[in-house]
């Protein structure tokens, strides 16, 4: 399965767009997050010969400007498109949804979105004393499974938890998106990071907000299993 990597803070070449917040493309059709505007998601999806009428849902992982910025644009030219949220995300987020066309979803559990192509549902996640839930999407495959977060609100950790209790006897293949651990010491990045080594996550991506220094310890733990995520990038899972 392929996933494109539409919005980030790195990119490929300056062509593209590049910003606070995170989206991605899978399967051609399944839009996680949206990044912080749509002239930058449509610009960048343009470079990359993505063609928008062919998205078929929009997940956002959670009520946060940079991953629902684009949202807003996207269903002008995009109505009735399914929008899988939490039951979680504040109601103006809810009736902003409603307002613009799309088809509120709202997962409280795992729930398949396309075929092989599922979303984690709600997981109670905080941010700045804030209740802030996230959701998480996972993609199955052959050889395995791939996870893509948002900002991982919840705890790399718990999400990581949940997927492996939903999908028991399944390899982690792949992890990559937002962990945010910006405001976390290098010791407890550390452990973290050992925990999804012994958690079996075999390669990983972490971007967006999960901060420079984390980024370099995984990066030291991980070798040739690091990925440098960036906008333009396209790989298969
Ligand atoms: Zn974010
Ligand atoms: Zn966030």
């Amino acid at each position: 399965m392929e996933i494109k990597v539409v919005f980030n803070n790195d990119v490929i070449n300056n062509s593209f767009c590049s910003g606070w917040g995170f989206s991605c493309l899978v399967d051609g059709s399944i839009l996680f997050d949206t990044g912080e505007k749509a002239q930058y998601l449509f610009n960048n999806a343009g470079l990359m010969g993505i063609d928008i009428s062919a998205v078929e849902a929009i997940v956002i992982s959670h009520d946060h400007w940079d991953h629902t910025g684009g949202l807003w644009d996207l269903l002008k030219k995009r109505k009735s498109l399914p929008v899988y949220s939490c039951p979680g995300f504040s109601r103006e987020f809810k009736n902003k949804v409603v307002k613009a066309g799309g088809i509120l979803k709202e997962a409280n559990e795992f729930v398949q979105v396309a075929e092989n192509i599922y979303v984690t549902g709600e997981i109670a996640g905080w941010y700045k004393g804030s209740y802030m839930p996230e959701q998480a999407l996972v993609v199955k495959t052959d050889s395995g499974l791939t996870l893509i977060t948002g900002c991982s609100h919840p705890g790399i950790l718990r999400i990581i938890e949940r997927v492996k209790e939903e999908f028991s006897g399944e390899v982690i293949k792949l992890a990559f998106g937002g962990f945010h651990l910006m405001d976390k010491d290098k010791r407890e990045i550390r452990l973290i990071v050992e925990k999804l080594i012994d958690m079996g996550v075999k390669n990983v991506g972490p971007t967006h907000c999960t901060g420079y220094e984390a980024q370099m310890v995984f990066k030291q733990n991980y070798g040739d299993n690091y990925i440098s995520v960036k906008a333009g990038q396209m790989f298969g899972v």
